[in-house]
């Protein structure tokens, strides 16, 4: 999708602090980080929404969430903690509209979140 903001970031048609890439993925730094690691992972295939993923693309959101774990372990957060945030629809905090999985690390975290 042309006019999606990650899209175009995996594209390279917008800067973003790409992380890691694969075929299926890109992790790129988040804009406005939340914890001393906020990374951004996103299927190079345009999915609105959780909400929108079929049976089909199981294996690849599986594989942002191993992507992170390894990115986790390889920043040094697996072992004090991490956390993985997926938000579906604007009444959960979405507000980029191509699937995407916030790793979050580096600080302390707290249940329920907001
Ligand atoms: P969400 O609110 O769950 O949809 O998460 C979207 C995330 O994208 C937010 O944490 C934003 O800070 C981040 N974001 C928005 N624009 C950019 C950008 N150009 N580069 C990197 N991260 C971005
Ligand atoms: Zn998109």
């Amino acid at each position: 999708m042309s006019q999606c903001l990650f899209c175009r970031i995996a594209a390279k048609e917008i800067p973003a602090k790409i992380v890691f890439e694969d075929t299926l993925c890109v992790a790129f730094e988040d804009i406005n980080p939340q914890a001393p690691h906020h990374v951004l992972l996103i299927p190079k295939k345009h999915v609105a929404t959780l909400d929108d993923l079929t049976s089909s693309e199981e294996p690849l959101f599986g594989h942002l969430v191993t992507v992170a774990a390894r990115i986790a372990r390889e920043r040094g957060v697996a072992k004090t903690g991490y956390r993985l945030v997926a938000n579906c629809q604007a009444g959960a905090g979405q507000s980029v509209f191509h699937v995407h999985v916030h790793l979050l690390g580096g600080r302390p975290f707290h249940w329920p979140p907001g």
